[in-house]
């Protein structure tokens, strides 16, 4: 079923094999570009380039795709995780727990809202925050957890959720990462209070540069993004309201999309399941040939929980001795990685000054010297794979070039 999608080009020195690059979507913008030129030319003809019809129809259509009932569009993933968090009311003394191992922008977002982040480890299966030590973070000053749901599956949200309910507690799911992933046929950011997407380039669903939206089921908090992102501004008015639910007199923000952005999602989503698809067969291929390969300590897993859960693979990440050397090979053999993420949260420079130390979160250390991400998109060919996994086999066998 699976066809080599890449013509091999013609080489001057045919001992050497096509590099294989961590990322690209120049196939799936050619199939795509019909589609993303239409919305792009009725936005020529109507004239107006941000926060426009483009945008309202791409609201409506990832409401149709995940069943939130509101999505509001806004220019990052990053700000879509502030303003959903300041609009859940959390705001300065307050304290949100946050994985020790994510993106730096799940527990910036949180110093942005004016709160602190509070740090977890994770479950090394999953790489997502683990509800027991999340549990030992809870302060009375904590407000919220934030789950990330990180590469292929959702953290564990039926004890997640349980801790929340337990502590009055929101649940803001950083789940940039995770369009597609469902519980139960729920899709991720509506678990809890509300949630994010990242439309960044190398997302399962990417732009052609940043742009991100809220979920969420909840009106309330809905409104109160789409007021944050404009300058606080209701409607057409110019009253620049202040004093909204716990923000204490804090001031909206430029958070728009443009309808370029907008043109190229609305484009690219009718695909979208496609290319998940597509996502899990490469996936698949990559475990098959990788099993077994000495060196490598592991290989992605979905855990088993009471309720079933849709994993999507955002990324291929796996655990490998001497990471730092494997990756060293590959670059030489033309073959790109990425190392998400090579710093746990708690030891970056930025959170210094909330004194935690090496050895505060095993697991999150661990998964940050030892995890590597292979190249992966859905334009990668089945020979692709077969060439990375052969140059991953001969660094751990010796018989490396
Ligand atoms: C990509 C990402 C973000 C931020 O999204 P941007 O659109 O790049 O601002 C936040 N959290 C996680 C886990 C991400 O992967």
């Amino acid at each position: 079923m699976i066809s080599p999608t890449r013509s091999t080009a013609e080489s001057t020195e045919p001992e050497s094999d096509p590099p294989v690059p961590f990322f690209t979507q120049a196939e799936t913008f050619d199939n795509c570009w019909p589609d993303i030129k239409q919305h792009l030319n009725e936005m020529f003809d109507r004239g107006k380039y941000s926060h426009g019809r483009q945008v309202a129809e791409l609201e409506k259509a990832l409401s149709e795709y995940t069943g939130a009932r509101h999505v509001v569009a806004v220019n990052s993933g990053t700000d879509a995780l502030v303003l959903l968090l300041r609009a859940c009311g959390v705001g300065p003394g307050d304290e949100v727990v946050v994985p020790a191992f994510s993106f730096v922008a799940s527990a910036s977002s949180v110093a942005l809202a004016r709160a602190t982040p509070a740090f977890a480890d994770i479950d090394p299966e999953t790489y997502a925050m683990d509800p027991a030590s999340a549990e030992a973070a809870v302060t009375p000053r904590t407000r919220a957890v934030m789950p990330v749901h990180l590469f292929w599956q959702l953290a564990d949200m039926g004890a997640l959720g349980a801790l929340a309910e337990r502590h009055g507690l929101k649940v803001v799911e950083d789940s940039a990462e995770a369009i597609g992933m469902r519980r139960d046929g729920r899709h991720a950011g509506l678990l809890g209070d509300g949630g994010v997407l990242s439309f960044f380039p190398t997302k399962t669903l990417g732009a052609l540069g940043d742009a991100g939206a809220v979920l969420t089921d909840d009106p309330e908090i809905a409104e109160q993004v789409a007021i944050l992102r404009h300058h606080g501004r209701m409607g057409r008015t110019v009253d620049h309201i202040a004093g909204i639910s716990n923000l204490s007199g804090a001031s909206g923000t430029n958070s728009k999309m443009d309808d370029i952005q907008a043109s190229v999602l609305l484009g690219k989503l009718p695909r979208l399941d496609d290319a998940i698809a597509r996502r899990a067969e490469l996936a698949a291929a990559y475990t098959e040939l990788l099993t077994g390969v000495p060196g490598i300590l592991r290989l992605p897993t979905v855990a088993v929980r009471e309720v079933p859960a849709d994993p999507v693979f955002y990324v291929y990440v796996i655990e490998a001795e001497r990471r730092d050397a494997l990756v060293e090979h590959l670059t030489r053999e033309g073959i790109g990685t990425e190392t998400y993420y090579p710093t746990p949260l708690h030891l970056q420079p930025c959170f210094a000054e909330l004194g935690y130390r090496r050895g505060d979160f095993p697991h999150a250390e661990a998964a940050c010297e030892r995890t590597v991400a292979l190249p992966f998109h859905p334009d990668l060919g089945l020979d692709d794979i077969q060439r990375v996994c052969e140059a991953v086999r001969r660094f751990y066998t010796g018989a490396a070039s």
